[in-house]
C-alpha cells in the first residue's frame, strides 16, 4: 500500500470539519489508488488483510489501546460486505462487531449514548460499529417522529438540539480517546444513482432478495435530508483525534482498500510491540525450560 506521506487513506481523511463540504467527494473515484483495476486489487487487499492480521496481534497481546471503527451508510452502500473482508484475517477472539438497529423500548429509556457505551471494545480489542450513536444526528433529525419517542422532557428539545449532540459526541469521543480507545469513523459515500442499480439488483436476484427491504426504498426518498444531515455531521465531528473518512463507495474494492489503509494506518501510528518479558520472569522461562529438558 501507499507510503506514508501519500497514504491512500489520507486522501479521504478528514481531520477538521470546519467548512467540509459532500460534495467535494466523488462516490465513483477511484482516484490515488495505487492500483488502477478490480483485478490488481484482489492482490492489495490480501497483502492489506496479511498486515492488518499481524498488527491486531501485538495490539491484543499488549492489551493497552482499543480500536473502535465506526461505519456509517445508506443503505446498500457495501457497509456488511467491507466489515466482512476488512476483518477476514483478523482473529475472532480480538474482534466484536455490534449492529444498531432502531432502539428498544429498555434502550428509549435511557440517554442515547447509553446502549453504545455498553458494546465498546476491551482493551486489545478491534470493536465495529455497524451503525452507531451518529444515527442519532441521521435517521433521528430526517424522521423528527423519532426524536418524539425519546421522550426527553419538553424544554431540552430546542432547535438547538442536533448542535448539542454534535457536541456530545466529540466530547464523548474525546473521552474514549483519553482512555485508550482510538476512534475511526467510516462514511461509505454511494451515490444514488449506484444505489438505485445496488437495490435493483437485489430485486432481481432471487439471492439476493433477503437483503432488501421496504424501508429501503422509503429512506432512499429523504436522500437529499441525509446528504445535508451527512454533511453537517462529519462537519460537526470530524476532530484531530477522531477523523472521519469519506470513502467513495461505488466501486467495492475501492472503498475497501481505503478502508484497509486507514486501519493499518492508524494501527501503526500507535507503535504497538509484544510485551517484553522482566528478568524475574525470564529466570522463572528458564527454569520450567530446564526441567521440562530434565523430564
Ligand atoms: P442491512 O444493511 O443488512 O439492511 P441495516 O443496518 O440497514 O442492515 P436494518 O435492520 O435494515 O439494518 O435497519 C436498521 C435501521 O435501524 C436503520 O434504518 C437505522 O436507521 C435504524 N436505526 C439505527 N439506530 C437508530 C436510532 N438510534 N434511532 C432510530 N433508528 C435507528
Ligand atoms: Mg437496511
Amino acid at each position: 500500500m501507499a507510503d506514508h506521506q501519500h497514504r491512500l487513506s489520507h486522501h479521504y481523511r478528514i481531520r477538521s470539519g470546519e467548512g467540509f463540504r459532500l460534495n467535494t467527494i466523488d462516490p465513483g473515484s477511484t482516484a490515488h489508488a495505487p492500483i488502477s483495476d478490480k483485478q490488481a486489487a484482489q492482490a492489495a487487499l490480501a497483502d492489506g488483510v496479511e498486515r492488518m492480521a499481524a498488527l491486531q496481534d501485538k495490539l491484543y497481546a499488549q492489551d493497552r489501546w482499543a480500536l473502535l471503527l465506526v461505519f456509517q451508510a445508506m443503505d446498500a452502500a457495501g457497509k456488511d460486505g467491507t466489515i466482512k473482508h476488512v476483518m477476514s484475517g483478523v482473529n475472532p477472539q480480538g474482534c466484536q462487531v455490534s449492529s444498531f438497529k432502531a432502539p428498544s423500548a429498555i434502550d428509549l429509556d435511557h440517554d442515547y449514548l447509553w446502549r453504545a457505551n455498553q458494546c465498546l471494545p476491551e482493551r486489545g480489542r478491534i470493536g465495529i460499529f455497524n451503525r452507531s450513536y451518529y444515527e442519532e444526528t441521521l435517521v433521528v433529525r430526517v424522521h423528527p417522529e423519532l426524536l418524539a419517542r425519546q421522550t426527553i422532557p419538553e424544554e431540552l428539545v430546542g432547535h438547538d438540539i442536533w448542535q448539542h449532540r454534535f457536541r456530545d459526541i466529540r466530547h464523548y469521543e474525546d473521552y474514549l480517546g483519553r482512555n485508550g480507545v482510538v476512534v475511526r469513523k467510516f462514511f461509505l459515500h454511494v451515490s444514488k444513482q449506484e444505489q438505485k442499480r445496488r437495490f435493483l439488483e437485489r430485486l432481481e436476484n432471487p439471492e439476493k432478495n433477503w437483503k432488501f427491504s421496504a424501508a429501503d426504498i422509503r429512506e432512499r426518498a429523504h436522500w437529499d435530508a441525509y446528504m445535508a444531515a451527512y454533511e453537517q455531521m462529519i462537519g460537526h465531528t470530524a476532530t484531530d483525534s477522531s477523523p472521519w473518512y469519506v470513502v467513495p463507495a461505488d466501486h467495492k474494492w475501492f472503498t475497501r482498500l481505503v478502508v484497509a489503509d486507514a486501519v493499518i494506518d492508524t494501527l501503526e501510528s500507535l507503535n504497538l510491540a509484544y510485551p517484553t518479558v522482566s528478568d524475574a520472569t525470564r529466570r522463572e522461562l528458564a527454569e520450567a525450560h530446564r526441567q521440562l529438558l530434565e523430564e
